[in-house]
């Protein structure tokens, strides 16, 4: 479960996130959309604990951040290992095997053995179509497997949460939409007890996968609700179509 709660930002004098608020449960999909600028990669950024936040609170499974406080060092540590991230770039370890990507969150951060950490590695790079890519090293795939090794990455350390900034824009559309379709599978996926958050410019893909469409402008959520709300003829995102 996600929750942020009037989450306020400054970057300087500038508000950055305006009491944004949004709440995301397990098994849910939410999407955040809106103008370039308008803070969504900075909340996804304040939910792993990756920046600060002045004022309000953001709930991650069991973990609390309060706006103005610097939560200890091994509460962060223990956030990001509950928070999965994938980002527009893969940042995988350019010199490890795409199977060795993926245990070591389990065998550095949460000190699973080894051949335990393996078998869920390659339950995980099978889910995302990669189980002949075990021994490759992320150079020699393409931007689209790689990505789907970020994925399985992302999940190999059970997270409560997984949030994805723009994971499809660096990608050529073929990519992007094999990307997409392993979010897709995820998405619709009832076991896998997981909050998601993805902001996306991929408007189809957001109908198709959000539960909830967040519309965030200049720090604010402006607008929460189903997609074909957000996006219908003369709604709040419907600009962004
Ligand atoms: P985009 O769709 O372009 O990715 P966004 O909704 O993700 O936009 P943010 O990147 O969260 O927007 O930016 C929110 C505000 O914070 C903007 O005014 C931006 O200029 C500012 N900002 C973002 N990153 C930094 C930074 N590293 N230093 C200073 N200001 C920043
Ligand atoms: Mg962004």
């Amino acid at each position: 479960m996600i929750r942020a709660t009037n989450v306020t930002k400054f970057r300087g004098d500038t508000r950055v996130l305006d009491g944004a608020s949004i709440e995301v449960q397990k098994g849910q999909v939410a999407a955040l959309v809106g103008p370039s600028g308008g803070g969504k990669s900075t909340l996804l950024r304040c939910i792993n604990g990756l920046e600060e936040f002045q004022e309000g609170e953001i709930a991650v499974g069991a973990f609390a951040l309060r706006g103005g406080e610097t939560p200890p060092r091994d509460t962060l540590l223990q956030l990001r290992r509950t928070v999965g991230m994938v980002f527009q770039q893969f940042n995988l370890f350019p010199h490890m095997t795409v199977l060795k990507n993926v245990m070591s969150g389990p065998v550095h951060a949460l000190g699973r053995a080894k051949d335990e950490a393996e078998a869920a590695a390659k339950k995980w790079l099978d889910r995302v179509g990669l189980s002949d890519k075990h021994d490759a090293r992320p150079g020699q795939l393409s931007g689209g497997q790689q990505q789907r090794v970020a994925i399985a990455r992302a999940l190999a350390v059970n997270p409560a949460a997984i949030l994805f900034d723009e994971p499809t824009s660096a990608l050529d559309p073929r990519m992007a939409a094999e990307v997409m379709r392993v979010i897709d599978d995820l998405a619709g996926d009832e076991q896998l007890q997981v909050a998601m958050v993805i902001v996306s410019h991929d408007i189809p893909a957001v109908k198709r996968i959000a539960d909830v469409v967040h519309v965030l402008e200049k720090g604010r959520v402006v607008h929460s609700g189903p997609a074909a709300e957000a996006f219908a003829p003369g709604g709040p995102a419907a600009a962004l179509e």
